[in-house]
């Protein structure tokens, strides 16, 4: 019998999740169905439940329902737990297991498909919120020099620091506190492009060869990103290859197979300019 899968969020329709895992359940062979679906705003526990009971195994879960998803979990990861946040569920008998894979997605792609090693280098988030959360503990186990998070509103980052002390050094702070310093990698995981604003970023903030990263993607080049660029930064990426390697994880999570992501991520891609 076909194994059925979904993401569940609201909106929806934009979703490439579907996409994506067809492409995967195609190359791996693997006989599965994967749709979307668009849970009201209330009704996020009520959703996943008819989904299980109409026999679905697994599902990806996006904005704004993360949270709850982990909440909802009987066996949440210490990656789902420490991010407070999960995007991908798994359904056996009467457990629910929760993970968070944005955050070795987004370290996959940078250290595997755009070759910038995190270990040793200086590391630098911008933004506090939810996408944040879940890429800190994956780089920081890594082994960068130096990870930092700045957010504009600081006491957040600061708040991030407290949450993740037992397991990563964090420096903490607003933009202004970046003033003199520079980073190797410098990743925007913040929704202030959506609306076209760029950063409070200072001179000098991208070391020689550094690399630019925006999780957001499919918006040609993004704000962040022509800053980036504008600074001398030759090393620019946008968040296609995170959203495919989290969920070539989910299915390797669900399936016990692991799927080849270039290609995919090649087909996702849109042109930064
Ligand atoms: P979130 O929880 O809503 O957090 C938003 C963050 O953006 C906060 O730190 C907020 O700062 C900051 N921000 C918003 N507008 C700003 C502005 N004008 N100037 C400076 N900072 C601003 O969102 P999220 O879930 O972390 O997602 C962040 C981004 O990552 C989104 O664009 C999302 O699409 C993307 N994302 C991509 C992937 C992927 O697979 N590629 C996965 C997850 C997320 P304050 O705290 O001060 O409000």
């Amino acid at each position: 019998m076909t194994d059925r899968y979904a993401v569940i969020g609201h909106p929806i329709s934009h979703s490439k999740s579907p996409q994506i895992h067809a492409a995967f359940a195609q190359a791996t062979g693997q006989d599965l169905s994967y749709t979307a679906i668009e849970a009201p705003l209330d009704g996020f526990a009520a959703t996943v439940q008819a989904f299980r009971h109409e026999g679905g195994r697994g599902a990806n879960v996006t904005l704004p329902f993360k949270m709850q998803a982990c909440e909802l979990a009987t066996h949440p990861s210490e990656a789902a737990r420490l991010a407070g946040a999960a995007n991908a569920l798994k359904f056996e008998g009467e457990r629910v297991y929760a993970e968070n894979f944005d955050g070795i997605g987004l370290v996959n792609d940078i250290q595997r498909n755009l070759g910038h090693a995190l270990q040793g280098k200086r590391v630098l988030l911008l933004g506090a919120g939810g996408a944040t959360r879940g890429a800190l503990l994956p780089i920081a186990q890594q082994g960068p020099a130096v990870l930092a998070v700045v957010n504009r509103t600081a006491d957040k980052a600061h708040a991030l620091g407290r949450d993740f002390a037992a397991h990563a050094m964090l420096q903490t702070g607003g933009y202004d506190d970046l003033e003199g310093e520079t980073f190797d990698v410098v990743i925007n995981a913040t929704s202030a492009g959506l609306a076209g604003e760029a950063l409070p970023l200072p001179a000098g903030l991208f070391a020689s060869g550094a690399l630019a990263y925006d999780m957001v993607y499919g918006k040609g080049l993004p704000p962040f990103l022509r800053q980036a660029q504008a600074a001398g930064v030759t090393a620019l990426a946008d968040g296609v290859g995170m959203l495919v390697e989290q969920a070539a994880e989910a299915f390797l999570w669900w399936r016990g197979v692991r799927p080849a992501t270039r290609e995919v991520i090649a087909r996702l891609s849109v042109p930064l300019v």
